[in-house]
């Protein structure tokens, strides 16, 4: 009985002594998470307002001082000290708080890929700039005649001449010739760097520092080519059998260069699906404005503080920015009145809403999306209405025949676009993959056997050249493609949810979101407000019920 009860006291003290230990730890943790957001905050804000100035101006001045404050933002997250600090933490395991826990995984994250010794970091930096920068001046040649990237696109959606289709895809190729030892070496840079903070390679560094892993995302990308390959191969044949009909060739002669883009990544210009004469006469700052309101999601806000329309100097295309996570959220666009205007405004507003709706109780660090291709589905679901019958019909006015127009080829066109994509996506998720595994493997033909594998495109007799080169994400964007099929999936998996849980309809068919707020509360309470207070796998699960699956995807586009 004594001996129990001096056990127990024992018990109780150590309890007492470890709980104080963790409560210390925890303290030691908010203080330095609140010296930490101290430093980043102001300068953060400076860094968004600075790249937003420059994309607003096109000023070389304004793009400098965006660097500037990009690099010193980086070099918070270079002090090895307190990455070892944060790093202890971690191994102790005294962190039981779930909040304090999460923000600590995210600053580990922040600071462990910034941990690369700085030389080798600047060599990384420098030889990516350059073989940028071969990329952009670069023109390959067709007789010897020098032709610019737009010229070998035209060519292959319009000339009907198999040789001077070839011709041409062989000059978008050749950058790859050029850029292709560069790169090798650019991969090898890459993996030391990951070696040197404790990854095999760069493949899984990036992976695990994005709190993706990786036999989550094969088993993803595995089902999603079962689930896709027996439709593909038949669209795949419909399509092959047009273009052997027009190029005059016989279907098993069909070569890369009979597609209408050198990676045949999009959809061929015989489906082309032109919706333009439907919002020439629109508005479409106006219609998205309308959309977003009826569906609770109201964006007057993010439209005061925005750049909408076209202007010397400015930034061609579209972004979205959150300047500082307490509700000045801005999109660039360069608006025109045209169907692609309309997807890309939805789309942009889309990753505004998620940006606008956290909740501002959640803790600074956490007041984000809770993963890239999270808020890349949301701007997916949203941008996929502006080809959406149902939602054009409503919100255009059209009457049933032009609905009904629009129906015939619509969901057909969006079938396409959709498996081409995934299907190209496959090849350059696991080309990437085994290029990081093993940058000494015969890469040429590796390349060939996806593209084989993964699109069913013959590979031309003979051919060893690096044509994976040619593709500037490798270079540029790393290690990043899942993220659009990730976002594809997810925005597929949200949509199916809402339709038969939150609006509890009986069929998707004619759902336009139209005025559906419960969709919007729903979005804003399960997914945006928490931001990433969750893991995305998480927020994903207790949104939806169950983990990221291809299954609504493929019941979405693949029938
Ligand atoms: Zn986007």
């Amino acid at each position: 009985m004594r001996i129990c009860t001096t056990i127990a006291a024992m018990f109780a003290i150590m309890a007492l002594f470890f709980g104080c230990e963790r409560r210390t730890e925890e303290r030691q943790l908010k203080n330095f998470i609140s010296a930490h957001v101290g430093k980043v905050k102001p300068v953060a804000k400076q860094a968004r307002l600075a790249y937003w100035q420059a994309a607003n101006s096109g000023d070389a001045a304004d793009y400098d001082q965006s660097s500037r404050l990009e690099l010193q933002i980086r070099q918070i997250y270079t002090d090895s000290q307190e990455f070892a600090f944060l790093k202890g933490l971690k191994q102790s395991s005294r962190i039981k708080d779930a909040e304090l826990a999460r923000q600590l995984d995210v600053l580990y994250n922040a600071y462990l890929a910034n941990q690369i010794d700085p030389l080798l970091l600047k060599e990384i930096v420098e030889l990516g700039t350059e073989i940028e920068k071969n990329f952009s001046t670069f023109r390959g040649t067709i007789e010897g005649k020098k032709v610019t990237v737009n010229e070998i696109k035209e060519i292959l959606k319009t000339e009907t001449d198999s040789v001077k289709r070839k011709q041409a895809w062989v000059a978008s190729k050749q950058v790859g010739a050029v850029a292709a030892d560069d790169l090798i070496e650019l991969v090898k840079l890459r993996n030391r760097s990951a070696r040197q903070v404790g990854f095999e390679n760069f493949h899984t560094l990036s992976l695990t520092l994005s709190e993706l892993d990786i036999d989550e995302l094969d088993r993803i990308f595995n089902e999603l080519y079962e689930l896709t390959n027996e439709p593909f191969r038949k669209l795949k044949s419909e399509l092959d059998a047009i273009l052997a009909d027009k190029y005059g060739v016989e279907v098993n002669q069909l070569m890369p260069w009979h597609y209408h883009d050198p990676f045949f990544q999009e959809t061929p210009l015989v489906y082309e699906l032109n919706l333009d004469t439907y919002y020439e006469d629109e508005d479409v700052r106006e219609l998205a404005i309308k959309f977003y309101d009826g569906i609770a999601l109201g964006v007057d806000s993010i439209i005061a503080n925005s750049d909408l329309y076209e202007r010397e100097g400015k930034n061609p295309h579209a972004f979205c920015t959150d300047i500082d996570k307490e509700g000045d959220v801005r999109i660039l666009c360069n608006l025109k009145n045209n169907e692609n205007w309309m997807e890309t405004m939805l789309h942009e507003l889309g990753h505004g809403v998620y940006d606008k709706y956290h909740d501002i109780n959640v803790p600074y660090l956490l007041r984000e999306p809770a993963h890239i291709f999270t808020t890349e589905a949301i701007a997916m679901l949203f941008g996929r209405l502006s080809r959406n019958g149902a939602w054009m019909q409503q919100m255009l006015k059209l009457s049933d025949e032009q609905r009904l127009e629009i129906d015939k080829v619509s969901s057909r066109y969006a079938q396409l676009k959709q498996l081409i994509f995934v299907r190209w996506a496959m090849v350059m998720y696991n080309f990437e993959k085994q290029l990081y595994a093993n940058p000494e493997q015969d890469l040429n033909s590796l390349w060939w056997r996806m593209v084989s594998k993964y699109q069913f495109v013959n590979k031309p007799p003979g051919r060893d050249e690096p044509d994976w080169a040619g593709k500037i994400h490798f270079t540029i964007a790393p290690c990043y493609y899942h993220n659009y099929v990730l976002g594809e999936l997810l925005a597929s998996q949200l949509h199916y949810y809402i339709v038969f849980n939150v609006l509890e309809l009986q069929s998707d068919k004619d759902v336009s979101y139209v005025g559906h707020s419960k969709a919007g509360d729903f979005l804003r309470r399960k997914i945006f407000e928490p931001g990433s207070l969750y893991r995305w796998d998480d927020i994903i699960e207790q949104a939806t019920g169950q983990p990221l699956t291809p299954k609504y995807f493929v019941d979405e586009f693949v029938k």
